[in-house]
């Protein structure tokens, strides 16, 4: 039976986004309903569960940056190639995404 995080980094629903030439990286977990970015050090997500318990120090890790670091590990990310020029676009387009939850 596999969790949460190893069904969500199997499925290839961790992607990377690299920005050339900067070579900046940008990690977005597709989950059933929304996207969400993730980070791995500092962890960080934009998920509910993240925000909450990380309020209540009850967890620093949530489901997405859990499967961040096994799709990491086993390669399964799928990987966008960007342009730099093309970063402030997706930034609006995540911020917009955000607000519209
Ligand atoms: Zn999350």
């Amino acid at each position: 039976m596999m969790s949460k995080e190893e069904r969500l980094a199997s499925e290839g629903r961790v992607k990377i986004l690299r920005f050339y030439p900067s070579m900046k990286e940008l990690y977005i977990v597709v989950g059933r309903m929304n996207e969400y970015v993730v980070n791995l050090d500092p962890p960080f997500c934009t998920c509910e569960d993240f925000f909450f318990k990380l309020t209540q120090k009850k967890e620093k890790k949530c489901v997405h940056i859990k499967a961040l670091e096994i799709a990491l590990r086993d390669k399964s990310c799928e990987v966008f190639i960007l342009n730099d020029e093309e970063m402030d676009q997706i930034f609006k387009y995540l911020v917009l995404d955000l607000l519209r939850k």
